[in-house]
């Protein structure tokens, strides 16, 4: 089949189109024509850091397309429309996927709406309600409001909670995006100091809750963001990894619970019960119409650099798509 693999050359990763063997499936597995696939930070972290890719060469992490093979327990059946995340495997025409996280696709939603939901619409469900504990009264600071998982979660909060909504996004384009999916206060990280206008907007309380996608470049102003007892949840770090002077003292003083988490690397057994959940409690609203997954572009699988390269330029709103062509 074809696919794109990551390959190693004079001790660098690099990506390229390559035919492969077809994946096989297990008994508790479908086998999944992929029609669309999407971009994820993961895959490029992977390109560019030079980990190990393991046994499987195919990145990707989530994929659409109609079942070819069912699982033993015929949970799905033969040309039913699904999605979900999978276990790499994903930029290529054929893919596996637990079954027990498998989701059809509403009637209503087109294999690259499929394609835009899996990962970021499960990372922002998961850090929102799992890990966040976001309520109805509560403030949510969702940084990087624009990218694939901050328009998922301005959605989320908005819908389940009515939660007040504050983002950041660094054009005047992005921030109106964020303002017409729900988002409550929007400021332009560029053009002013976040943490003040979140104060501003709060009452000088702060946010109960933070989805921070940055990390050390925003620790400080994070800090003075969030509000007493409030909760923190690290979910990457595009703004660094690495913090000098770090004084503990500030987060016991404000009782602040801060949690890191990372969806790729959870158990099989976790991703199945988190697309359990999400299948039932939202894909009703999917389904409707009253949230929606974001498209950005669209490119041609043997396009993948270009993908790659929009994404690394911070150019997208919502999800790049890659078209399989199968
Ligand atoms: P995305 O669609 O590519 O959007 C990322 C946006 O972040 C960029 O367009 C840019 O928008 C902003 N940004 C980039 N570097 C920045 C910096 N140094 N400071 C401030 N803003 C910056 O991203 P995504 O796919 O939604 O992923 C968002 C983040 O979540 C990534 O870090 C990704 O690795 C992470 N993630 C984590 C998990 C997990 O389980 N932990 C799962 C999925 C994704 P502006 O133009 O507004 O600056």
């Amino acid at each position: 089949m074809k696919s794109i693999v990551i390959s190693q050359s004079e001790g660098q990763n690099k990506l390229e189109m390559d035919e492969q063997p077809r994946p096989e499936a297990n008994e508790n597995d479908l086998l999944i024509k992929v029609k669309m696939a999407a971009v994820n930070r993961t895959d490029i972290l992977i390109k560019e850091t030079n980990t190990s890719y393991g046994s499987n060469p195919i990145p990707g992490v989530e994929v659409a397309g109609t079942v070819v093979e069912a699982d033993s327990d015929h949970s799905f059946a033969v040309g039913d429309r699904v999605m979900g995340l999978v276990n790499r495997g994903g930029y290529a025409e054929y893919a596996v996927m637990p079954a027990d996280r498998a989701m059809k696709i509403p009637e209503s939603l087109s294999f690259k709406e499929g394609a835009a939901i899996p990962e970021v619409f499960l990372t922002a469900y998961q850090t929102l309600f799992w890990i966040g504990k976001l309520q109805k009264n509560d403030t949510v600071l969702i940084h990087a409001g624009a990218s694939g998982v901050g328009t998922a979660a301005i959605q989320l909060a908005k819908q389940l909670t009515g939660a007040k909504i504050i983002v950041t996004a660094g054009t005047e384009r992005k921030l109106q995006f964020c303002s017409e999916l729900g988002a409550d206060v929007t400021i332009n990280y560029k053009k002013q100091p976040f943490d003040k206008a979140v104060l501003e907007a709060t009452d000088n309380q702060g946010a109960d809750l933070i989805l921070d996608f940055i990390g050390a470049s925003y620790w400080d102003k994070n800090l003075t963001s969030i509000k007493t007892d409030g909760r923190w949840v690290l979910i990457g770090v595009m703004g660094g990894s690495k913090l000098e002077n770090m004084n503990l003292m500030s987060l016991m003083s404000k009782r602040i619970q801060l949690t890191g988490t990372m969806l790729t690397p959870r158990s099989d057994a976790y991703k199945a019960e988190l697309s359990r959940e999400f299948a039932e409690e939202v894909l009703p609203y999917l389904e409707q119409g009253s949230i929606h997954p974001v498209l950005d572009n669209t490119f041609l699988i043997d396009d993948i650099h270009e993908a790659h390269q929009h994404m690394k330029e911070n150019k997208n709103i919502g999800k790049i798509i890659l078209d399989v062509g199968s």
